[in-house]
């Protein structure tokens, strides 16, 4: 790695470079289950920096194959896409400002926590924020093509960027946006890499229209593949190469910069929350509760619940004292419904207005309508009490149940590689009971949180991965439960991307022709594959198998 450091030197770069065993073991792993230990890890200082890196790596990558470069922001990717065996470049350390925020248009470097930035924009929310809100970046967002709670009503973080700045494969930065037919062409005349790209990908997209729209999945929320569909519209004449970008897991090339579209915050919003103790009864209820158009639909399960109160005081650390008091407080109604009984699920229904009274009308329009579940409404007003409030300690438990398995249960590592299935709301009775059936057969311990309203499910086993006979179960239960997802017309990945765990079954999902299509992509925009290799289409399950991490 000398002559890399050296050679970055060369090509003046800035920033940090670290190949220290800390630092190496640090960068080996992101949220996922996987471990991939990289050599050299740097952190650009601005996008000079990051051309340098590309440069650098495009010139030897011909005599040293093995070298590659994978970005990084806050590393809480679940699908193993934030890893890798040679250069992991870190946005997050330098790359990480708030730019300027114009009413409803906001911009930023990739790197800056989605917590930091939602603080600047006051009025304003980046509505497609993931249940890691308080960890990852923007450019994460951006990169896994994010969705969560807000999904639902606003959609996913692809509808939420109009612009970008992109270091492409040939170590140049430009920006990208949708462009007119027009520009279009201006670009395609270019006698340059990205007239290149414009062309080659112009072709395919134009070449292979109808079987690309038609390959686009039939959910509310995907995050599996490059998102092709949504490049060139004949009808509106528009070609916009960002939508490819987006979701793309840093295997096209780089972000430096990313322009948001916020949507206003709304002034109030109220919380209706239904304790299911027949989970049969959910395929009727959901599309019941779909008609009342709720804002967000989540939910979480019993062991999810009783992990939430099993480590109780460690919301203590994350709360402080005086909210963790007011959350013990608002327990206490829940405290006397557990005692009832145990739920099978909590549902959480909330709705958003502009007057309390508008909010309460919407939640008891429709607990009128559910009055046969048992259900009971909570109103906090979302603008006098963020983070505090009646409804608070749902969204903590939804929220945070995945940060506490990973840092509670220490026998055991979390294992997502079945953690993002969806499946459309009218397919759940049919299909939730056959995934229980696989859980149970396969005896594995898993908490199920999700976005109810899409259908899309997380559910986190819990193993000891170091245990042959655990990692055994993997392969197969993945199988069973992605067969199984398939054939309900569903997505492997709602949010959390393809990465090492799900690019193997890309084929599986889309077919032969499609991956090869996806695998073009690839090649017109890194015709050396220097970023971020063995990631999506062009990931192997043998690799991926052979790097689940057994210690931890
Ligand atoms: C507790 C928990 C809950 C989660 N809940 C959700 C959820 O509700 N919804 C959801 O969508 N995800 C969820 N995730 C997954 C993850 O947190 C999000 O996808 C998040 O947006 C990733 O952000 P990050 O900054 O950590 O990205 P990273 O992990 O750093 O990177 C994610 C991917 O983007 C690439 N990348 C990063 N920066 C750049 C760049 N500048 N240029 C090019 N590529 C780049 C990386 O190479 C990697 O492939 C969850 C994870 C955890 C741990």
């Amino acid at each position: 790695m000398e002559e890399i450091k050296q050679a970055l030197k060369q090509h003046k770069f800035t920033g940090d470079m670290d190949d220290s065993p800390e630092t190496l073991d640090f960068y080996s792993h992101d949220a996922s289950m996987f471990e991939l230990r990289p050599t050299l890890v740097i952190a650009p200082k601005n996008a000079k920096d990051v051309e340098a890196a590309v440069r650098v790596v495009n010139e030897r990558k011909k005599h040293q194959p093995e070298l590659s470069l994978t970005a990084r922001s806050a590393g809480t990717d679940m699908s193993g896409a934030a890893i890798n065996t040679s250069i992991i470049v870190d946005f997050n350390k330098h790359l990480n400002k708030f730019i300027k925020q114009d009413e409803d248009i906001a911009v930023a470097q990739p790197g800056l926590l989605f917590r930091d930035f939602d603080k600047y924009t006051s009025d304003y929310m980046l509505a497609s924020y993931p249940a890691s809100r308080d960890l990852c970046s923007v450019g994460g967002m951006v990169n896994n093509n994010s969705g969560g709670e807000r999904s639902l009503e606003f959609g996913k973080t692809e509808k939420y960027v109009p612009e970008l700045k992109f270091v492409f494969a040939d170590g140049v930065e430009r920006v990208v946006k949708p462009l007119t037919r027009e520009q279009l062409n201006k670009k395609m005349d270019q006698d340059d890499f990205e007239g290149k790209v414009y062309r080659d990908m112009f072709e395919l997209v134009d070449k292979h229209y109808h079987q690309i729209k038609k390959a686009k999945p039939k959910v509310s929320k995907n995050s599996t593949g490059y998102n092709l569909w949504n490049v060139w519209d004949r009808d509106t004449g528009i070609f916009d190469l960002t939508q490819v970008i987006i979701g793309a897991q840093g295997t096209l090339g780089f972000v430096t910069e990313a322009t948001f579209k916020l949507v206003p915050r709304r002034k109030h919003s109220g919380l209706l929350v239904l304790f299911m103790r027949d989970i049969n009864k959910l395929g009727d209820l959901i599309p019941k509760i779909l008609e009342h158009k709720p804002s967000t639909f989540e939910g979480f399960d019993d062991q999810t619940l009783w992990l939430s109160i099993r480590f109780m005081p460690s919301f203590f650390k994350m709360l402080g004292p005086i909210k963790f008091i007011k959350l013990l407080i608002s327990l206490i109604p829940d405290g006397l419904q557990l005692l009832r009984g145990f739920p099978k699920l909590v549902m959480m229904v909330e709705f958003n207005g502009d007057s309390e009274e508008e909010v309460r009308n919407k939640i008891r329009a429709l607990h009128k309508e559910l009055s046969h579940v048992k259900a009971r409404y909570e109103i906090n007003g979302f603008e006098e009490t963020p983070t505090e409030g009646a409804s608070e300690k749902f969204w903590l438990m939804r929220r945070k149940s995945f940060q506490l398995l990973r840092s509670k249960v220490h026998d055991k590592h979390t294992a997502p590689f079945i953690d993002d299935f969806v499946v459309n709301p009218e397919y759940l009775p049919e299909f939730f009971p056959k995934l229980r059936r696989i859980i149970k057969k396969y005896k594995l311990f898993a908490t199920i949180a999700g976005h109810m309203g899409d259908g899309n499910f997380h559910i986190i086993p819990l193993m000891k991965l170091e245990d042959k006979r655990d990692r055994a179960k993997i392969l197969p239960a993945m199988k069973e439960v992605n067969t199984l997802v398939l054939k309900y017309k569903g997505s492997l990945s709602g949010e959390h991307n393809d990465g090492l765990v799900r690019g193997p079954w890309l084929e599986q999902m889309y077919g032969k022709e499609m991956v090869k299509l996806f695998r073009e992509t690839k090649q017109i925009f890194d015709p050396q594959g220097i970023f971020n290799p063995r990631k999506k289409a062009d990931a192997d399950w043998d690799y991926s198998f052979s790097h689940i991490r057994d210690r931890y």
